[in-house]
């Protein structure tokens, strides 16, 4: 049986409200689930048009419930929009937005607590790589991320691994560098939290995914899915994604 993969749109700083819903309009109908994390500008009239199949998310929220914080999202805010996930710790805000694991930590125990599924971006920079460095930074990112999380709130995570070198620049990881790094993880999630929960763990794979590449890094055993930037703004792209990890319905 092959198995269910899962995939994940992020579309960052783009696209208005039209150029969103006409996106949406366009995607095909045989789809299994697919979920899109749009601007949240467009969230509310995106929840309002969407078909079933379509999950909605924001791509960040503030870790505080309100208040004087000028410019940020709640996560109150984003489920009243129609989210129904949220992607946190995401390379951009890491190192643009000098987000540390401290404050990721508390973003994620704000989005679990308003019930808002969490998708935990991690991942190593190039130097680090070189320097061997990245089993040590997924670690602390991982943990510090997840930090005081119950097992029940456990499940309501997902992790994404995406090596800062790969994404947004066309050089993914390879298949082998990818299901090595998966496989790292499992385990590192095994010796925290145990292994039933090293085995539920979604763990996908972010960085320069394209409709080229996404079926042999999807069919690695420890790759549960994906997440896509750059290669999901454009719907005829993005179908050929989904085609292509075998996600339409047969
Ligand atoms: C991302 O931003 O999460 C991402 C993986 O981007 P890209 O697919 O463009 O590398």
């Amino acid at each position: 049986m092959s198995k269910e993969v899962r995939i994940v749109a992020n579309w960052k700083m783009n696209k208005t409200i039209e150029e969103a819903t006409d996106f949406i309009s366009k995607l095909p109908e045989d789809i299994k689930v697919v979920s899109i994390a749009v601007p949240s500008t467009a969230l509310y009239t995106c929840a309002q048009m969407k078909p079933p199949m379509l999950s909605l998310g924001a791509q960040n929220i503030h870790s505080e419930t309100h208040g004087p914080f000028t410019g940020e999202i709640s996560a109150d805010m984003v489920k009243d929009a129609g989210a129904e996930f949220v992607i946190l710790g995401h390379s951009e805000r890491r190192h643009t937005f000098n987000e540390t694991n401290e404050f990721v930590n508390k973003k994620v125990k704000q989005a679990l607590l308003t019930d808002l599924q969490v998708i935990l971006c991690i991942g190593e920079t190039h130097t680090e790589r070189d320097a061997e460095q990245t089993t040590e930074v997924l670690k602390k990112q991982l943990f510090e991320g997840l930090f005081e999380l119950n097992m029940e709130q456990l499940k309501q995570v997902s992790i994404a691994y995406e090596p800062v070198w790969a994404i947004g620049t066309g050089q993914a990881a390879t298949a082998q560098m990818a299901q090595e790094t998966h496989f790292i993880l499992r385990n590192l999630i095994k010796e925290k939290w145990g292994e039933l929960a090293s085995e539920k763990m979604f763990i996908l794979h972010g960085g320069s995914i394209k409709p080229e590449n996404i079926a042999e890094l999807t069919s690695q055993p420890d790759v549960d899915g994906v997440l896509v930037g750059g290669a999901a703004l454009d719907p005829s792209t993005f179908s050929q994604i989904i085609q292509n990890a075998g996600n339409a319905k047969k």
